[in-house]
């Protein structure tokens, strides 16, 4: 089994320039993008971020930024009304408790709204090169299919496997390595495995399988839920 590091100077040799792809040029900006970037994608979010930062460049103005407005600027990505609402009040809490400034523990990012584990651990390692380990969807993925992690792994557990496996010194490239994998060879529907270094011990096949019997199971348990429903209400009617 090739070893964890072994990978990723394997996927640094198909990716040498793999890194943050959200366009921003502070460390608010960043936060904002990657608020943003939450079930869409950073290409999506490059083209709303423009016209957002022109009009609001930092808290101090986004904080008294209409809702409704900054809604309309950003309404091209998903779940805009709600992002709209949290980098506003983002925007307040920094001002009203950061001086403007992003805070960089994770205790104190994660209280910002809209700020999950996945986005102060993204800001932590870009903005300020603290050593971290974001796991979004492509670093789950890529994580199972290449055994670094186990199918049943949840985020959380994936990131902690990934920490132990890898030195601190590599997290924040591993990081950016893993999704230009995830995002530009492995893909979700058609990676490309026949020009894979990996293929010999990948484990997409088995995920595939465990996945097709778990969409069964979970159907086959649908099928039998209304049979439930009607002998019931035959107990009812007797
Ligand atoms: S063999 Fe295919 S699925 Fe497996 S890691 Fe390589 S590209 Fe991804």
């Amino acid at each position: 089994m090739t070893k964890p590091e072994e990978i990723l100077d394997q996927i640094e040799i198909l990716f040498p320039d793999a890194q943050c792809e959200l366009h921003h040029s502070t460390p608010f900006q960043l936060l904002i993008a990657v608020v943003l970037s939450a079930q869409t994608t950073d290409a999506a979010v490059n083209k709303v971020t423009p016209a957002l930062f022109e009009k609001w460049p930092d808290a101090q103005s986004l904080q008294n930024a209409d809702v409704k407005e900054v809604g309309e600027t950003i309404r091209s990505i998903g779940l805009y009304p709600t992002k709209a609402k949290n980098i506003v009040g983002l925007s307040k809490k920094l001002m009203e408790e950061f001086d403007g400034e992003v805070p960089s523990t994770f205790k104190e990012l994660q209280s910002l709204p809209g700020v999950g584990r996945k986005t102060a651990n993204v800001v932590r390692s870009v903005a300020f090169d603290i050593p971290s380990f974001a796991v979004d969807t492509h670093v789950e993925r890529v994580s199972k299919r290449l055994g670094l992690a186990k199918p049943e792994d949840d985020p959380l557990k994936v990131e902690e496997k990934l920490r132990r496996k890898l030195p601190s010194a590599r997290w924040n490239q591993a990081h950016h390595d893993l999704i230009f994998f995830g995002r530009y060879f492995c893909t979700a529907r058609n990676p490309k495995c026949a020009e894979c270094p990996f293929a010999a011990f990948c484990r997409k096949d088995k995920l595939d399988a465990l996945k097709a019997a778990q969409k069964k199971a979970n159907s086959e348990k649908k099928l039998a839920a209304p049979k439930v429903k009607i002998e019931t209400q035959q107990d009812d009617l007797a």
